[in-house]
């Protein structure tokens, strides 16, 4: 089986094409990130235009590398949501026509249960039940795998996702956007115990995440600093900060995977590219007798092939979309919509 795979949720124009649920034939991304650099941020309407510049070349491509052609492909799989709702339509229009026109199935899929999948593709014996931290540029959540296609989240954010905490913390001690893979590489040169930030604990849920207050924290620090005349050193700040995000993480993280009873434990999303936090979940699970398992890097953040996989398990489940499915910018977890 093959899926020919099409994400455009964000900044990153991708296609892929996936044999068999778990091996990657070809991953072509076109990364915007150079374009929105100059903004400090994604601007939407750029992104959106961008898409439908790049969109078709990435598609020929994917296919190209993968040596084969789109009468060989089995389905199209496509990820209708969450996410910008002009960079989505984008991806879902090209999907949908290529579709069509070759005669091939529509399968649209969740971004996050992309992510979540990303770990498929290089551990090809992890199979659910398991638990997954998905922290990325949107999503702070803690899942419970219970099946393919079959998720409990136990936890959210209630405020920023950890990716944006990233971002925005970044963008106040001056090193710009984008801000995690800035703040992993100076947190590398800086003491992680220079700062005491809190370690936020939200009323009424275990497994819940607040980051709002982390940044609000990080914030008042450097106005403190600045009132009292005092030079920050950027990479202590940032290791402090990286250090109580991680912190956090790690503590839900192994209270939900003794709770549920569970022996595997997965990280996906952006944030989980972070060499850190990465290393802290090595040590954390090792103590706990866990498997660990993590996508590389280029599967963590944006990429079409995480999308193939998803794809593809819910092709052999069945499901299957209309030429009228839409774009759903706030699609959740786990809904089906046609
Ligand atoms: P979502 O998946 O929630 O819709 P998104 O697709 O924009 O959001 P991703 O592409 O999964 O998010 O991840 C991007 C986020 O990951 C950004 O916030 C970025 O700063 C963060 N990120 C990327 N690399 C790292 C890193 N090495 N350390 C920390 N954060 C990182
Ligand atoms: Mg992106
Ligand atoms: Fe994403």
């Amino acid at each position: 089986i093959y899926i020919l795979a099409v994400e455009s949720s964000c900044d990153e124009t991708a296609a892929s094409v996936v044999r068999n649920g778990r091996e990657v034939l070809s991953n072509v991304i076109y990364s915007q990130i150079d374009l929105h650099t100059l903004y400090g941020g994604v601007v939407p309407e750029i992104a959106s235009r961008k898409h439908i510049e790049k969109i078709n070349q990435v598609i020929e491509k994917a296919l190209s590398d993968a040596g084969i052609t789109l009468q060989q492909v089995t389905a199209v799989a496509v990820t209708y949501g969450p996410g910008l709702v002009g960079a989505l339509l984008v991806g879902v229009s090209a999907a949908k026509a290529i579709a069509f026109a070759a005669g091939k199935p529509l399968v649209g899929v969740h971004h996050i249960e992309g992510h979540i999948s990303a770990n498929y593709i290089e551990n090809k014996d992890l199979v659910p039940p398991f638990i997954c931290l998905v922290v990325s540029g949107g999503h702070s959540h803690l899942v419970v795998v219970k099946d393919y296609g079959e998720y409990e989240i136990i936890g959210r954010t209630r405020d920023d996702a950890a990716g944006e905490a990233f971002d925005k913390v970044a963008r106040a001690i001056g090193l710009g956007y984008p801000g995690g893979p800035k703040i992993d590489r100076v947190s590398r040169e800086g003491n992680p115990d220079a700062v005491v930030f809190p370690r936020a604990k939200v009323d009424g849920s275990t497994y819940d995440f607040s980051f709002s207050g982390l940044k609000s924290a990080v914030l008042n620090y450097l106005n403190s600093c600045e009132m009292k005349g005092i030079e920050i050193c950027q990479a202590d700040v940032a290791a402090s900060f990286q250090k109580a995000v991680i912190d956090v993480l790690v503590g839900h993280s192994m209270e939900a995977v003794s709770q549920y009873h569970l022996k595997k434990f997965a990280i996906a999303g952006g944030v989980a590219s972070n060499s850190a936090l990465r290393a802290a979940f090595e040590e954390a699970c090792r103590k706990n007798g866990l498997e660990f398992y993590h996508p590389s890097p280029i599967y963590c953040t944006d990429n079409a092939a995480m999308i193939g996989v998803a794809g593809y398990y819910e092709y052999i489940k069945g499901t299957r979309h209309g030429w009228d499915l839409n774009a759903v910018p706030n699609l959740k977890l786990g809904e089906r919509i046609s």
